[in-house]
């Protein structure tokens, strides 16, 4: 017979990874208690909502997984240690959790304004984030320019202490909670990418109005708004580092933030691989499980191949980051490749699914939707083969 000595049941274990460290596994199970407490037993109300609530914030405010690497005089974790945000970002992937923006306000907002914002600025804003009170967004994209970032044409004209906001933005996430939104203006209109500043525009600034919150096709419960900039008057306080350094400051975070989503592609595809695994054990055609097919064995051989190998080239660019030696080029590497593979790969299981995976019930169906993004946001595939295809100096 086909399958004899074949012991379907078997578990492979993954390999074992050398990223972490015994307090990275305590904190994964905190994490993983908060998000089975708190998050998941509403997931479907805040799916129907487009949003979820502030009080899941809070909470994660209060248990202190928001800004981990802020200050503890500010209130946060005071430990600069990227692998703590990847334990979180894997533990809500684990959990199908795709709404809450912690990783947006952990992973790429918490480095502007540890880096940028001056001690009053600290004072008044890192206590909020850290507590969970003032949720956090960035505002770079335009009707106009996404991927083209110098497109921007929101403006910022410098009048006495104020700057004068003007302009439309799209697509941001956290847009409808968000309290503090860092806004990429043009400051200078005849300076080129030199012209670039950060303003931080706050909840209530008159002026400042939120659009729709954006229906899309997947991560339900994530806000994702367009905001608008009528005459807002900034205070020039407000600024996030030096006028006309926006350009530099976000050429300096971008990398992190194409890590943090390499990190979640690797843990989706990772997951629904395993996912898949199980299905093809349980179900049966024409006498057998389906995963003894020759062909079917082959596709889990293949994904399982290049699920492994993605998630040791990221480890490898976590460890890298945590050591600072991490270069625009390789997180973009990380970006393009594992997003893509994510992609591929959650493709590929709902097919072995059959119609079980068209089914939204499926945790394979969620995630094909809720990882759709990942090839695009963050800078698309074909932008990352830019970045890295000039930095091979062509
Ligand atoms: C759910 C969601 C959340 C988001 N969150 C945020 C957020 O919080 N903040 C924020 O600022 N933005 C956010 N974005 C915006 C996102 O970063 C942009 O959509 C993305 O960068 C692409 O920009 P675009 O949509 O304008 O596409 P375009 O730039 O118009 O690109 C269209 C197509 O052309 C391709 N293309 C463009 N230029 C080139 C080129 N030079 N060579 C080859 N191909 C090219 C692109 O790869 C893409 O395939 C979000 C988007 C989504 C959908």
């Amino acid at each position: 017979m086909l399958t004899a000595g074949l012991d379907i049941e078997r578990k492979r274990d993954l390999m074992r990874r050398e990223l972490f460290e015994p307090e990275h596994e305590a904190f994964r199970e905190t994490v993983r208690a908060f998000i089975a407490r708190e998050l998941v037993p509403h997931t479907e109300e805040w799916e129907a909502a487009g949003v979820v609530s502030r009080e899941a914030w809070l909470a994660a405010g209060a248990q202190g997984l928001l800004g981990f690497a802020v200050d503890e005089r500010y209130g946060g974790g005071g430990v600069d240690d990227f692998r703590f945000n990847v334990v979180f970002d894997e533990e809500l992937v684990a959990a199908g959790v795709s709404g809450f923006g912690s990783p947006l306000h952990n992973d790429i907002i918490a480095p502007y304004l540890i880096a940028l914002a001056n001690e009053e600025q600290k004072q008044r804003w890192l206590p909020g984030f850290c507590s969970g009170e003032l949720i956090t967004a960035i505002a770079m994209t335009e009707p106009g320019a996404g991927s083209d970032l110098q497109g921007i044409r929101t403006t910022a004209v410098r009048d006495g202490d104020h700057y004068v906001l003007n302009g439309q933005k799209t697509f941001i996430s956290n847009g409808i909670l968000a309290d503090l939104v860092i806004v990429v203006a043009r400051t200078d209109p005849d300076a080129g990418h030199e012209g670039i500043s950060l303003l931080v525009v706050e909840r209530g600034m008159p002026g400042f109005e939120r659009g729709r919150n954006l229906d899309k096709i997947g991560q339900k419960a994530q806000d994702t708004a367009e905001l608008f900039f009528n005459d807002v008057r900034v205070p020039a306080r407000n600024l996030l580092g030096e006028e006309g350094k926006g350009f530099i400051y976000l050429m300096q975070n971008l990398p992190q933030e194409r890590l943090s989503i390499a990190v979640a592609a690797a843990a989706t595809a990772e997951k629904v691989l395993e996912l898949t695994k199980q299905y093809c054990r349980d179900r049966t055609a024409f006498g057998r499980p389906i995963g003894t097919f020759q062909h079917i064995r082959f596709e889990l051989a293949e994904m399982a191949t290049e699920v492994e190998i993605g998630r040791v080239f990221t480890d490898r660019c976590v460890q890298d980051h945590v050591r600072g030696e991490l270069d625009g080029e390789h997180a973009a590497m990380a970006k393009w490749w594992l997003s893509e593979l994510n992609k591929r790969v959650v493709d590929r299981c709902l097919q072995l699914h059959g119609g079980y995976g068209y089914m939204t019930e499926y945790p394979v169906a969620k995630a094909f939707l809720d990882s759709r993004i990942q090839t695009i946001y963050g800078g698309t595939t074909e932008i990352m083969k830019e970045i890295i295809g000039r930095g091979m100096g062509f």
